[in-house]
């Protein structure tokens, strides 16, 4: 795809979808963190759900610690692998507090170094709250690049390396929440509705399809 329709490409998800933002509620950089480590193979809405008693008596990996897996669990069950995921989450705290004095690391490496934390993981952090222009590629960035044109790739990762080389920097920040609501609302995995689509100009799927 020339340069010109990929900033088109974004330019009208831009022009549809708004300033997007996550769908993740949080109340400061650890509780982001936790909830992005929850939401692997899971729905925003199902996270939040989960989160919300969570968060009013955990704001600190302090906190997550004093809690303790047992308790974390109960609050969590709600949510697909939860038992990987507490003790990731417990695990992490602890890390946190030993090595980072509470703090969540900025370094990319630092971050995928922390249990249940890859590299999506890391990218959405770094996005959200260091204002790092990250592209993070879960299930639904990833089909939508590859339906679209934009990259054609077999993995995430490789699809993370070509989206942030290709994409104009102007939407750098905001690529990942307009690849992911596109791909969570209108570009679905079974059925995509193509007939409401407002990049349908631009989808060497929908051309492919039509030859
Ligand atoms: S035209 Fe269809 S396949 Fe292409 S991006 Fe739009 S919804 Fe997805």
């Amino acid at each position: 795809m020339d340069k010109s329709s990929i900033n088109s490409v974004y330019r009208i998800l831009a022009k549809k979808i708004g300033e997007p933002k996550t769908e993740l509620n949080y109340r400061n950089p650890y509780t982001f963190l936790v909830s992005v480590v929850l939401s692997a193979q899971a729905t925003d809405k199902s996270v939040n759900n989960a989160t919300k008693d969570l968060f009013k008596v955990v704001k600190t990996p302090k906190d997550m610690v004093a809690l303790g897996e047992r308790k974390l669990k109960g609050y969590i069950k709600t949510i697909g692998l939860y038992n990987s995921k507490a003790k990731n989450v417990i695990n992490l705290s602890k890390i946190l507090i030993k090595d980072h004095k509470s703090k969540i690391p900025s370094d990319f490496n630092d971050l995928t170094n922390l249990p249940g934390v890859g590299n999506k993981t890391a990218s959405v952090y770094q996005n959200e709250i260091l204002d790092i222009p990250r592209i993070a590629v879960d299930t639904h960035v990833y089909r939508v690049s590859n339906r679209v044109g934009l990259a054609k790739t077999k993995t995430a990762d490789q699809t993370q390396e070509i989206l942030e080389q290709i994409t104009p920097k102007k939407w750098l920040k905001t690529a990942h929440h307009l690849l992911i609501l596109h791909g969570r609302y209108t570009c679905k995995s079974q059925k995509p509705m193509c007939d409401q689509c407002v990049i349908t100009k631009h989808c060497l799927y929908l051309k492919n399809e039509k030859n």
